[in-house]
């Protein structure tokens, strides 16, 4: 990897079709590198750890513009302070974290926009629904009226060749298809959340719509 922070945000840009929204993933990045991606065009942040973010936030508060991004599983017993701190969320994988969230929304009279996670290929070591899990827990998502039900995400099991990991991409582009197919009030299926540095050329292809990328702009992380 070489290059500054701006010149590897600038290439990854020239590789994303127009309507891909870049979210830099800023885990463990410092709050000058940050400020350097800020400065380089990036508006959305994603962020695994609700602490962590929440200590960014208040040291970048002369950056008004920002949306964040929660990109890690979500613990139930975090999920106000996800809401307070977050305006996307992209690993919604149980039915009850929807519920709770929809429920607290309303009490912030917040709206956030949220992705469902799903697991195409069964993975004991992630989270995120099974198709079936999925499609069976529809109508009371589509009951959650405080949240904003933007799509699906998805994070790949280690090991896959590419082709593998393209064809699962692609096996979740088709299961955003024919939930949209379903034509839900609540539930809109516009955004793929998929790809990360190591694989999002594939998630391009299978039409992803978010990128997260960190390693690719910020370096190796320390864990
Ligand atoms: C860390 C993380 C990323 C970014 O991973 P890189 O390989 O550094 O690009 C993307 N999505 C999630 C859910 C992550 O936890």
């Amino acid at each position: 990897m070489t290059g500054t922070i701006a010149q590897r945000i600038a290439q990854i840009r020239q590789s994303l079709p127009p309507s891909v929204r870049l979210i830099a993933v800023t885990k463990q990045a410092s709050l000058n590198a940050m400020r350097e991606a800020y400065a380089a065009g990036v508006r959305d942040f994603g962020e695994s750890r609700i602490q962590e973010a929440q200590t960014k936030q208040a040291q970048l508060q002369d950056l008004p513009d920002i949306t964040w991004h929660l990109i890690g599983h979500l613990q139930s017993n975090k999920a106000k302070k996800a809401l307070e701190h977050f305006q996307w969320i992209h690993a919604l994988d149980s039915l009850d974290l929807a519920q709770r969230l929809n429920q607290l929304a309303s009490e912030l009279a917040v709206s956030p926009s949220v992705c469902l996670q799903v697991k195409l290929v069964p993975d004991p070591n992630k989270y995120g629904w099974t198709v079936p899990d999925l499609l069976a827990d529809l109508p009371a998502l589509n009951e959650c009226y405080n949240l904003q039900i933007q799509g699906l995400m998805t994070i790949l099991p280690l090991g896959l060749d590419s082709s593998e990991a393209l064809a699962v991409f692609e096996s979740t582009r088709e299961l955003a298809e024919k939930i949209r197919q379903q034509k839900w009030s609540n539930i809109q299926m516009q955004q793929l959340s998929m790809g990360m540095s190591a694989d999002y050329s594939l998630a391009l292809q299978a039409g992803a719509t978010m990128v997260r990328l960190g390693t690719i702009i910020f370096g190796e992380r320390a864990t």
